[in-house]
Parts: structure tokens; sequence; C-alpha cells
């Protein structure tokens, strides 16, 4: 499984209209505010999943 990570929107104005940029692996270009971006994958958060949703209140 190859490390692959498509952004929906762009982070910087929200549009969808991303492409795969040229300049290398997890690059992407927004065609909206001409914006290149890269997604990095930074690691595992080794405490993340201690916040868990439920609220386990005592009274
Ligand atoms: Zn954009």
């Amino acid at each position: 499984m190859s490390e692959r990570a498509a952004p929906f929107y762009c982070p910087y104005c929200g549009d969808e209209d991303l492409r795969p940029s040229e300049a290398g692996h997890g690059a992407w270009e927004c065609a909206a505010c001409n914006r290149a971006f890269r997604l990095s994958f930074l690691g595992l958060l080794a405490s993340g999943l201690t916040r868990g949703d439920r609220d386990d209140h005592d009274g």
C-alpha cells in the first residue's frame, strides 16, 4: 500500500480544485488560488488515543 494522502480541500482557500503537482510526492497544486503545497506524514501520536470522545461522568 503506497503512502498516499489526498486532500479534499485546499488548506489555504478551501477550494476543491486540487491536482497532483509535479514537484514531487505528496505535492499538490490548487487551481483556485494558484498555491502549491505538500502533505507529509509526521508519524503516529504517542498519546493521541488516550483522549476519548465519551464523557464518563459519574453524577
Ligand atoms: Zn487554494
